[in-house]
């Protein structure tokens, strides 16, 4: 049988990744897990995920009735107070999820779906339902449960022991920047290096100490070992598509809603320009409407690359759609330039043994002294050091959603 949880979380504390770890040791003796459970993350673009939109799913044999008993028991006892924490389990008595669950995590991925048809479909399918609050976490939990993972990653959680949790965490960074230089990329967005940033280490008051992402189960397993760290209550693997872009759906510009996110090619048709705290934006037209693309202040170094595009520029852009005042805007995740546009400036012609003065923009110029003039088309011209070269770029580790797929694991293009 499947089981699927979510939202048990709140900023103030708990973590459901935690929560399903515990509940699977707590079936230790009286069911079989089978295989990893799985952390599965939704849609990064909807307003009411705590962080990072993930949900948990297991598959387990045994007694239905046992594990929905522990199952329940524990979210009901581990439930965070306050109205944005509203857990939600299923349980269905299946081997593998229907197609119809597969088709409703791709959903989950790409639009908002609503809290009403997912316990519809719940029903439809004879799970057995339990929720608290307005039962929001039945979506995520319907939707691990349907998740088809083609490319799996893995990720090694590392939790607290209970007393330590709210106190600040100590984790090692110098053993976090020695084992991202050992083994990545099988082990991938760990550290930081030119921001100073531990990404295995979350800031909020929850009970995980670290969480290590690879390729493969034994890639964080060698990583884990290398860690040096306040002492660890215990950990788990979990199967997951975090770093899959899973979430990315090729589109053009009339395809573009809010909270989807995608890939989509076109020319640079407004050049990049900041505005007030260090956000830049330019926009991207492909010949059926433009987009607003932009490179938040938290990407950091990721905003020199966008800085220096230009004007007909030819590039395939990654990101999630947002609705703003200024209209849709896609915010950027990843980029390819494909061909820069190559741009010119004039050499100012001299005359009369001073530098000639211009007419106008693209006019030419004429001699202060004699009146002489050059025609624009006879103006020398040298071409523009572009300071940005075709390729692909992505924002840095520090701003790295969780779908996202890193460059160093993506095939050349
Ligand atoms: P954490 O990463 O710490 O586990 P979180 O960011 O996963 O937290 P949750 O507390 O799980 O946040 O809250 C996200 C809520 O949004 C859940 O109730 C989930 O069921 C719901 N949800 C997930 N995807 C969608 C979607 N596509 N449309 C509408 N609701 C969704």
């Amino acid at each position: 049988m499947l089981v699927g949880l979510d939202d048990t979380d709140s900023r103030e504390g708990m973590c459901t990744t935690y929560l399903c770890a515990r509940i699977i040791a707590a079936l230790e003796d009286s069911a079989a897990i089978e295989g990893l459970p799985r952390l599965v993350r939704l849609n990064p673009n909807i307003p009411y995920k705590t962080r990072g939109n993930g949900a948990l799913a297991f598959a387990v044999h045994g007694d239905p009735d046992v594990v929905w008993e522990t199952v329940t028991d524990m979210i009901a006892a581990s439930r965070m107070p306050g109205p944005d924490t509203n857990p939600g389990a299923i349980l269905l008595d299946a081997p593998s999820p229907p197609p119809v669950l597969e088709a409703f995590y791709r959903r989950a991925l790409h639009e908002e779906v609503g809290i009403d048809e997912a316990k519809e479909l719940a029903l439809h399918l004879g799970a057995r339902l339990f929720f608290c609050g307005n039962g929001r976490g039945i979506i995520g939990a319907l939707a691990a449960v349907g998740a088809r993972i083609t490319s799996p990653t893995y990720e090694l959680i590392a939790y607290r022991e209970l007393g330590s949790i709210g106190t600040p965490r100590y984790v090692d960074a110098l053993s976090v920047s020695d084992m991202d230089a050992a083994l990545y990329p099988s082990v991938f967005d760990s550290y930081d290096a030119r921001n100073g940033y531990v990404a295995i280490a979350p800031r909020s008051p929850c009970p995980v100490l670290y969480g290590i992402r690879g390729t493969s189960r034994e890639a964080v397993c060698s990583a884990a070992a290398m860690v040096r760290s306040e002492p660890v209550s215990f950990s788990q693997v979990f199967e997951t598509n975090q770093a899959t872009d899973a979430h990315i759906e090729d589109a053009d510009t009339a395809g573009l809603r809010r909270y989807r996110s995608v890939r989509l090619r076109g020319r640079v048709s407004d050049a990049p320009h900041d505005v007030h705290h260090g956000h830049v934006f330019f926009s991207l037209s492909d010949g059926v409407g433009s987009v607003i693309c932009a490179a938040y202040e938290p990407t950091k170094e990721f905003r020199a690359v966008v800085r220096a595009l230009a004007v007909g520029d030819d590039l395939t852009v990654w990101g999630g759609v947002m609705e703003t005042p200024f209209g849709l805007t896609l915010n950027l995740e990843k980029l390819e330039i494909h061909t820069l546009a190559s741009l010119v400036r004039p050499v100012v012609p001299k005359c009369c043994g001073t530098s000639m003065q211009s007419i106008g923009f693209s006019q030419g110029y004429r001699c202060r002294r004699c009146g002489a003039k050059v025609p624009w088309d006879a103006v020398p011209k040298v071409a523009v050091e572009r300071g940005v070269h075709p390729g692909r770029y992505e924002v840095p580790v520090i701003a790295r959603r969780h779908l996202a797929r890193p460059l160093a694991l993506m095939p050349c293009p």
